[in-house]
């Protein structure tokens, strides 16, 4: 029986668990250990009334607490992984497991090895993300080859980060498991409100009219009807459960969306001074690399490209691009010069492809959060030329099985705001002096 998450067992269970408790200390000859964990998924574990009991009785036996992981004397060992534990100290213990134990053992001396590895200078291996096999790096450098490869800005970003991440989600194609919650996550809030922005900006275009001061209520107006008809169908569609404060969500996006083209249209955005003149709304979640071809040019070879661009919006002759971005952690131009987010990079050659390369006039980031933008840049920005440079590294990389667990750009042993596979890699114990080029 459960209640607000809480175990609540049954006063027969309870009779079972007392019954059963009494009748195995009663078998106790010699002596009486008990143990109990202090903790559960990180957090404090209350101890049970049967615990509690025997405390009672045994006021003045003082509980010993052992740490997590921590060794136990030889001769208290229980288990064979806390004997594995305990025989890293005791050179006999070690000895015996040997003997009584080979295969065990054998893994053990395997993981220690291993773990020497990782912790020495020694270049990365087959351990540390370094493909070995000359069968398997030469099927990957076709994998990764023009005619296979189709990129997608999301790609070349994990890539940029941190070879292994790459590595992980996409040739191990692992994922984490998500526990199913209530409510939207943050990509079906993101895809929700793309979905309102998009219908929003489409039938103001159809009005044949300049996003400008003049014209908010207009927008406004079309936005309210643009929300009101697609709320309804969203936990459907994007497959999410209505919690019970989905009325008031709807409210609090809409609010945030008002916001927004607000400020859209207002004189004061700073896309203004990025991209001087009269705005109209052109086109909306533009796909390149479905039907039309895209390809990004570096020089020597050429990558095909694949993705939607939310928005692009006419100034005079030429268009500017607007990716919509749910936070407010901004994505400056030097995170393609430091060859971590390649975003900006991967739009303006798509567009470039799609409309021609004189009919772009540059891009940025609406971050609808806190209605900011970041990231601005125009085709001509010595940062492209910059990220190419990366790109070409990454790929000779991943041709040669390098996929080795360092992220670029790391800080005070941080990777990244984030990381699925932060657990995985064992970049905290993996030494940053290897020489990621051997
Ligand atoms: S935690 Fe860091 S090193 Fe590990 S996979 Fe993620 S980005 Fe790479």
């Amino acid at each position: 029986m459960q209640t607000d998450g809480l175990d609540l067992p049954t006063q027969a269970e309870r009779a079972d668990d007392e019954g059963l408790f009494y009748e195995l200390i009663g078998l106790a000859g010699h002596a009486l250990c008990l143990s109990r964990p202090v903790y559960k998924n990180g957090e404090a574990w209350a101890e049970s009334h049967l615990y509690r009991a025997v405390q009672a009785v045994f006021p003045h036996v003082e509980p010993e607490v052992i740490r997590l992981g921590a060794a136990l004397p030889a001769d208290e060992v229980g288990t064979r992984s806390e004997a594995a534990v305990a025989a890293m100290q005791s050179p006999a213990l070690r000895q015996w497991l040997a003997q009584a134990d080979p295969a065990f053992w054998a893994q053990i001396e395997l993981g220690l090895l291993i773990e020497r590895g990782r912790l020495s200078r020694q270049p990365y291996d087959r351990y540390v993300g370094r493909l070995a096999d000359e069968t398997l790096i030469r099927r990957v450098a076709d994998w990764l080859s023009p005619a296979q490869h189709v990129w997608s800005a999301t790609q070349l970003a994990e890539f940029g980060v941190c070879n292994f991440r790459f590595f992980a989600r996409r040739l191990l194609n692992l994922e984490p498991l998500e526990t199913p919650e209530e409510g939207m996550d943050a990509r079906q809030l993101g895809t929700l409100q793309h979905e309102i922005l998009e219908k929003t900006y489409a039938e103001f275009k159809a009005c044949g009219l300049p996003i400008a001061l003049e014209h908010v209520d207009t927008a406004l107006e079309i936005l309210e009807h643009a929300a009101e008809s697609v709320f309804p169908g969203a936990p459907k569609r994007l497959r999410f459960r209505p919690s019970a404060r989905w009325a008031d969500e709807q409210q609090v996006i809409l609010r945030r969306l008002r916001q927004f083209v607000k400020f859209d249209f207002s004189e004061k955005h700073p896309i203004r001074k990025e991209f001087p003149g009269e705005r109209q709304p052109h086109a909306f979640e533009r796909q390149f690399g479905f039907r039309e071809e895209a390809r990004l040019d570096l020089g020597g070879e050429e990558l095909r490209l694949r993705g939607v661009i939310d928005r692009m919006d006419r100034i005079g002759d030429r268009l500017v691009i607007i990716d919509y971005k749910s936070g407010s952690t901004k994505i400056p131009s030097s995170e393609i010069e430091q060859g971590r987010n390649f975003q900006m990079l991967v739009y303006l050659a798509a567009a470039q492809a799609l409309v021609g390369p004189d009919q772009v006039a540059g891009g940025a980031f609406f971050h609808i959060s806190d209605r900011s933008v970041s990231g601005a840049l125009a085709p001509d920005d010595p940062v492209l030329d910059a990220g190419k440079t990366h790109i070409r590294r990454l790929l000779r990389d991943g041709r040669a099985g390098r996929f080795h667990a360092r992220a670029n750009g790391m800080d005070s042993g941080q990777c990244t705001s984030y990381c699925d596979f932060a657990q995985f890699c064992r970049v905290h114990v993996t030494n940053q002096d290897k020489d990621a080029d051997a």
